[in-house]
C-alpha cells in the first residue's frame, strides 16, 4: 500500500477546512448483489479559497466524490461537513439553500437547456429564489460580460461553440453567488484553447471572487492553476501535493512531514504518479552508486568548486582519491567526466555572471559575443544536435536574451519548440529538455550570491 502523506501536512495557522471528509466510505448500491465500494476511508481537509484538483484516472470516484460533496450521494459510514455541518442532516429547504446558494456547479457536458436562451440558462437558479426579473437579467448580463459572451445573452445554446457553452454555464453556477465552485471535468469536451479560456475563467473565481474551487480533471497539464493536488487511485486518496509555483492559501508545516524518498520526490515532481516517482527512485539507485560517505565528500568537493576555492584539476583529483584517504573513490575515468563537466558548467556560469553584472553597469563587454559562440557551441555539442544555419542564429539569439535575462524559461522553451517558419528553432521535445535543463543549472549557478568578487 502506497502511504497516504497528506495525514503527516498539518495547516500552521486555525482556519477551520470549508470542505472536511473523515473516515467516509461510499457504496453504490449497497445490500445489493452489485454492490460497489467506489471510495474507501478518504479523508480530506479543503480550506477557503483554494483552488484544488482533484486528480486520477477515470473511474478512481472522482465524480463520486463530486456527488458525494453536492448532497445527493449519502456516503456509508464516515462523515462529511461542508462549513462543518452534515448536508446529510439538512431539512429540505436547507438542502435546497446549500445547492442553490453555497455550491455552484458546472458539468463535463454543460447541461445547458436548448429550448430557451443564453440568457435564462444563466438566471435560471434563481429564479426559484423569488428574484424579479430585472434583477435576475442584470445579474445575468454581468457576468455574460465578465466571461466575454455578453453578446450571446438572446442566443439559444445550439448556436454556442464548446467553449462558450461551458462559459455560460459558469456564468449560471456564479449567478447566486455560492462560496464553492464544484467542477466535474470542466475542459473535457474542449479544444486546447477553449480549455485554456475556460482555465482563466475559473482562475479568476478563485483569485478575484475568492472562491474555493475544486476541479475534477485526468489532465495533468491543468493542475499547475491549483494550489494543491489530490491524488485519487481505486477510491482513496493517495496523497496530497501543494504545487510550489503557488502561493499557498494554507501554510503548511513541512517539519511534521515523514521524509522518505518518495515523499521528498513527490515534492520536487508534484505532477508525478506515484509510478513515476518509483521508476524516478529506482533509476536513481541504478545511476547512483555511490554511498553517503561518497555523496557527502563528492558535495564538499562540489562546494568547494562552486567557491572558487578549488580549480578543476584538484577536483578531478579528489574524486579520484581513494575513500581511505579522504577522496570520493571513483575510477578514473568517471573522474574525469564529472570534473569536466562540473568545470565547464561554472566556467560557463561565471561568464555569465560577469556578463550580466556588465550589462546591469551599462558597459560594455568585449567578450559578449565569444561568450555566446561558447555556450552555443558547447549545447549543441552536449545536446548531440543538428542545426542548420537559420536554427543556429536563432538559437543564438534565444541564448543571448535567457542569458541577459531579457526572456524567461518559459520562452525560451517556447523558442526553441516553435517551427523555424515562425521564427523558433524547431526542436523536439528530447533536445529542448537538455538545452533548458543546462541552461537553468547554468543559470542558477551563475547567480550572484554572498560572494561578490
Ligand atoms: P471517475 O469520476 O473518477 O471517473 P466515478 O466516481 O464515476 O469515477 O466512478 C468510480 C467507480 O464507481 C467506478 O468503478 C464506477 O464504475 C463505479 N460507479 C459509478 N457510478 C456507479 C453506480 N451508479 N453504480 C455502481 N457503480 C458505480
Ligand atoms: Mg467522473
Amino acid at each position: 500500500m502506497f502511504p497516504c502523506f497528506h495525514a503527516s501536512y498539518a495547516p500552521l495557522i486555525k482556519m477551520e477546512p470549508i470542505i472536511q471528509t473523515k473516515h467516509m466510505d461510499v457504496v453504490y448500491n449497497l445490500g445489493k448483489k452489485n454492490e460497489f465500494k467506489a471510495i474507501t476511508d478518504f479523508n480530506l481537509d479543503i480550506y477557503p479559497g483554494e483552488f484544488i484538483a482533484l486528480f486520477g484516472p477515470s473511474g478512481c470516484g472522482k465524480s463520486t466524490i463530486f456527488y458525494s460533496i453536492l448532497g445527493i450521494l449519502q456516503p456509508s459510514s464516515g462523515e462529511i461537513l461542508i462549513k462543518g455541518e452534515n448536508p446529510y442532516a439538512f431539512s429540505a429547504n436547507e438542502m435546497v439553500n446549500y445547492q442553490s446558494r453555497i455550491i455552484g456547479i458546472i458539468y463535463q457536458a454543460f447541461f445547458l437547456i436548448n429550448s430557451i436562451s443564453v440568457m435564462d440558462n444563466v438566471v435560471l437558479p434563481q429564479a426559484f429564489l423569488g428574484i424579479p426579473w430585472w434583477k435576475r437579467k442584470k445579474r445575468g448580463q454581468e457576468l455574460l460580460d465578465r466571461f466575454g459572451i455578453g453578446n450571446k445573452a438572446e442566443n439559444f445554446p445550439m448556436l454556442l461553440s464548446g467553449g462558450q457553452s461551458q462559459r455560460v454555464s459558469v456564468a449560471r453556477s456564479m449567478v447566486n453567488n455560492p462560496d464553492i465552485l464544484l467542477a466535474d471535468e470542466p475542459t473535457g469536451n474542449l479544444d486546447s484553447k477553449s480549455s485554456e479560456q475556460v482555465m482563466r475563467v475559473l482562475d479568476e473565481i478563485n483569485k478575484k471572487d475568492k472562491k474555493t474551487v475544486i476541479m475534477i480533471t485526468h489532465n495533468a497539464s491543468q493542475l499547475v492553476w491549483c494550489h494543491r493536488v489530490f491524488y485519487m487511485k481505486d477510491g482513496q486518496l493517495l496523497r496530497t501535493v501543494p504545487n510550489p509555483d503557488k502561493k499557498q492559501i494554507i501554510k503548511f508545516d513541512r517539519q511534521k512531514v515523514l521524509v522518505t524518498e518518495i515523499e521528498l520526490l513527490s515534492q520536487m515532481f508534484p505532477y508525478f504518479e506515484p509510478e513515476d516517482l518509483k521508476v524516478k527512485s529506482l533509476v536513481n539507485y541504478l545511476t547512483q552508486d555511490l554511498d553517503f560517505l561518497q555523496i557527502d565528500r563528492l558535495e564538499k568537493a562540489v562546494k568547494l568548486m562552486i567557491l572558487r576555492t578549488m580549480g578543476r584539476d584538484n577536483f578531478q583529483e579528489i574524486l579520484n582519491a581513494p575513500l581511505a584517504r579522504g577522496g570520493v573513490g571513483l575510477p578514473r575515468t568517471r573522474a574525469k567526466f564529472l570534473a569536466d563537466k562540473v568545470g565547464q558548467l561554472l566556467k560557463h556560469s561565471e561568464d555569465v555572471r560577469r556578463y550580466r553584472r556588465r550589462m546591469n553597469e551599462g558597459t560594455f563587454f568585449s567578450r559578449e559575443d565569444k561568450l555566446i559562440n561558447e555556450l552555443l557551441y558547447y549545447i549543441v555539442e552536449e545536446a548531440e544536435i543538428k542545426l542548420d544555419r537559420d536554427q543556429k542564429s536563432i538559437l543564438k539569439q534565444a541564448v543571448r536574451d535567457r542569458v541577459s535575462g531579457l526572456i524567461r524559461k518559459e520562452e525560451l522553451e517556447i523558442i526553441l519548440k516553435n517551427p523555424v517558419k515562425k521564427g523558433g528553432v524547431g526542436l523536439d521535445k528530447t533536445d529542448r529538455e537538455k538545452i533548458v535543463f543546462y541552461f537553468e543549472k547554468l543559470l542558477t549557478q551563475g547567480i550572484d550570491t554572498a560572494n561578490k568578487s
